[in-house]
């Protein structure tokens, strides 16, 4: 049902006739030339006319894979406490964004926002906002549905947000296309199964000339068949993004994600606040991810292009590395070790008792083992945070005299503590 975590490759399915993706791509491949893995995943995925996340969206049991704030209500509940406890160990700031990065169908929103609201007590005096960044048009109707009930109106052309609605429980919502169009201020991010669908460079290490970058051709042969080849000869990326203490011998690189979390990191050393990162991956040890999905099966990656989803492991070392001087960085940690830390068991047993049908505890049942079995999405998904980088400062330092109380732990990263 959910993506898997690992392996590249699975069965090729037939094309199912040349789209008009493949067209495009084919087009352009024999008039200049191979692309790099990074331009032909975006143009897969995000090209403004025939893009996956464009045209289809796949997020859901409906669609393409299925993700874990879609499998249980109990995902985004305490992702909302997260936040909570550490807009709380921050002070209890006057105001905060939230800022979700893919928001999917808006589910992970809709479950915090219902936190928020049932905690309302706590949060009483702070002004919250939810600042979405979503490329895709046919997601961000999805999303103002799911959250505003529809009601939402285009924003004038000289405002960053292409959107803005209020939702449901009278907090407004802005949708934006790039995370630089949000405005400055006290921020929480959120990152869900976001950074993998971004674009990756794949290298490979071949002794007697170095690195070549693998790159994405039409065959001669076979009429609009396309195929990987290795580059003749550096590219610039090769040049660029792969780090000179590499040890492996193939490499993915996603230059895009190393952008996006530098701003985050900026933004967080600037304004305040704190992101959270979830999503399969590695600290730095894999090689070949790079895999598709399509009615939640494996699926070619050069097959019918546009029509599966495209994704790749993040990389959590690379995303370390790119926060490094600006904010601290806690994880990755594993998904089941985080829920548990957050409090999943004492919130299923509270679940559990308050159903009084079989059928809705099966399910319960059912979608925690989804969510924390090791051999589902337990062990491959991790949480990674950026912090401001005074949140972890030691309070006993000796450069640190005038700290008077010592800094809570930050919670799924530690256990819960609720003050
Ligand atoms: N977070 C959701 C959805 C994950 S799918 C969940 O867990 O269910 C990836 C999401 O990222 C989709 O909403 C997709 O449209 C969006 N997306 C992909 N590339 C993007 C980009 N470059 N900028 C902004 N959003 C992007």
């Amino acid at each position: 049902a959910a993506r898997l975590c690992s392996g590249a490759g699975g069965e090729a399915e037939a094309a199912g006739g040349a789209g008009a993706m493949l067209r495009h791509l084919a087009r352009k491949l024999r008039a200049s030339g191979p692309v790099t893995v990074a331009e032909y995943m975006r143009e897969a995925l995000t090209n403004p006319g025939q893009g996956y996340y464009t045209r289809r969206g796949g997020v859901g049991e409906s669609g393409d894979f299925i993700t874990s704030p879609e499998i249980s209500q109990v995902f985004g509940e305490l992702i909302g406490i997260w936040y909570i406890s550490e807009w709380m160990a921050m002070g209890k700031p006057s105001t905060f964004q939230l800022v979700e990065l893919g928001p999917g169908r808006g589910t992970l929103t809709e479950d915090i926002l219902r936190v928020f609201k049932q905690l309302s007590s706590v949060l009483s005096k702070c002004d919250v906002s939810v600042h979405l960044v979503e490329v895709s048009p046919k997601l961000s109707e999805i999303q103002a549905v799911m959250l505003t009930g529809g009601k939402v109106q285009p924003s004038p052309e000289d405002e960053s947000a292409y959107m803005k609605g209020i939702s449901k429980t009278g907090i407004p919502i802005f949708w934006y296309r790039d995370i630089q169009d949000v405005p400055p201020g006290y921020s929480f991010y959120l990152a869900h199964e976001f950074f993998d669908a971004l674009p990756i460079h794949k290298f490979q290490q071949r002794t007697e000339k170095g690195w070549r970058e693998v790159l994405v051709d039409i065959d001669p042969e076979v009429p609009d068949q396309l195929r990987f080849v290795l580059s003749p000869s550096r590219t610039p990326a090769t040049q660029n993004f792969i780090q000179p203490e590499e040890t492996r011998d193939h490499v993915e690189v996603c230059p895009e994600a190393g952008v996006i979390v530098q701003r985050l990191a900026s933004r967080i050393e600037k304004d305040g606040g704190a992101a959270l990162v979830a999503d399969y991956g590695h600290d730095g040890t894999k090689t070949d991810t790079f895999r598709g999905f399509r009615n939640h099966k494996l699926h070619d990656v050069l097959s019918a292009p546009g029509t599966a989803d495209l994704t790749a492991d993040v990389d959590f070392s690379y995303l370390r590395k790119m926060a490094q001087g600006k904010t601290a960085t806690l994880g990755p940690i594993k998904q089941r070790e985080f829920l548990k830390n957050m409090g999943i068991d004492l919130r299923l047993q509270v679940l559990l008792q308050n159903s009084g049908d079989t059928a809705t505890r099966e399910q319960l049942l059912h979608s925690y083992d989804m969510l924390m079995n090791p051999e589902k999405m337990g062990d491959c998904f991790n949480f990674f945070a950026l912090l401001p980088l005074h949140r972890l400062a030691h309070p006993d330092k000796k450069d640190k005299p005038e700290s008077k109380s010592p800094l809570p732990p930050v919670a799924g990263f530690h256990e819960l503590l609720l003050k």
